[in-house]
């Protein structure tokens, strides 16, 4: 009548300790003690093994666009407990304490922005902000920002950092994926460009949609990016895990990501994208088409082969 119980199996976390790193100030990596100032200077890139610690999506954009260009909005959407849903403490308890401790309102931050002359949209997730997990008021703010770009035609950047769909909110939370992936799916057939930047962690439900849609993938080193869990993979394929699995890297090797960029060469490879991608603009790029489009000779009838 009653089954025994499933033995879960502890496996090593590859980047064991990372989330506490950046108060401790001892390289995860390679142990050393790093000076703060130091630190800051390098982008958060330690300046002995290149361990990339995390960044608050305010420091992130700031690294990343001209100083002074970046307009939040949608700053009033902000989760809420739908469905009354309570674990070891209720859902609203846990919003308000992501909100005091990161002088956040959600998990996502969207604005226009210039990065080296172009006019872009940028979208950030904030891991410290409940891991950066994307509920209804996340998957919006997303989606506006998507939308947002399609209707001015300017290039977006979405920038993740999560540990997928927000367990707390069930099914809404999972119909996020599908909202985010059809604006995508808009913004696509139209030809704005969209560039995915994925840093550490880049999992579950994020992975699963919009981290994965875009024209370009970019990861940042070593970052962590995946569906499921190790754990969860190995419990259920009774399998070893390859070495340095779900590593950015390793799905570099295996054809998930495009480029593998250390942070600091993040903006010159952005730049480079932006450029080719736009060339002069992408508003003069659709213009051309159309102009393309009305000069090409029109057939009464297809040519039979
Ligand atoms: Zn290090």
């Amino acid at each position: 009548m009653f089954r025994p119980k499933t033995r879960y199996v502890a496996l090593p976390s590859p980047r064991a300790g990372v989330g506490e790193e950046i108060d401790r100030l001892t390289c995860p990596k390679c142990d050393t003690s790093l000076e703060p100032a130091r630190l800051t200077a390098a982008l958060g890139v330690c300046y002995r093994c290149g361990y990339h610690f995390r960044l608050r999506a305010p420091e992130r954009i700031a690294m990343l666009v001209e100083p002074g260009s970046f307009h939040e909005e949608d700053l009033e959407i902000t989760a809420k407990d739908v469905l009354g849903f309570k674990d070891s403490q209720p859902y609203t308890k846990r919003i308000e304490q992501s909100r005091a401790a990161t002088g956040a309102n959600e998990a996502v931050s969207w604005g226009e922005a210039t990065l080296a002359g172009h006019r872009l949209v940028i979208v950030c997730l904030d891991f410290a902000f409940m891991g950066g997990s994307m509920g209804a008021a996340t998957g919006e703010k997303i989606t506006n920002g998507i939308e947002r770009s399609l209707n001015n035609h300017l290039p977006l950047l979405i920038i993740s950092a999560s540990g997928g769909a927000r367990m707390q909110e069930g099914m809404l939370a999972l119909m996020q994926l599908a909202k985010t992936a059809a604006a995508l799916g808009r913004l696509g057939k139209a030809g704005v460009p969209y560039f995915s930047l994925m840093t550490d962690p880049t999992m579950g439900g994020v992975t699963a949609s919009f981290a994965s849609l875009a024209d370009v993938i970019i990861a940042e080193p070593g970052a962590m990016i995946g569906f499921a869990g190790a754990r969860v993979i190995q419990q259920a394929t009774y399998e070893t895990l390859p070495e340095g699995f779900q590593t950015a890297e390793f799905l570099w090797r295996h054809g998930m990501i495009d480029l593998v960029v250390p942070r600091p060469e993040l903006p010159a490879v952005l730049r480079q994208l932006l450029d080719l991608y736009t060339r002069n603009g992408i508003v003069k790029d659709f213009e051309l088409q159309k102009q393309a489009k009305a000069r090409a000779p029109r057939r009464a009838s297809p040519v039979p082969r």
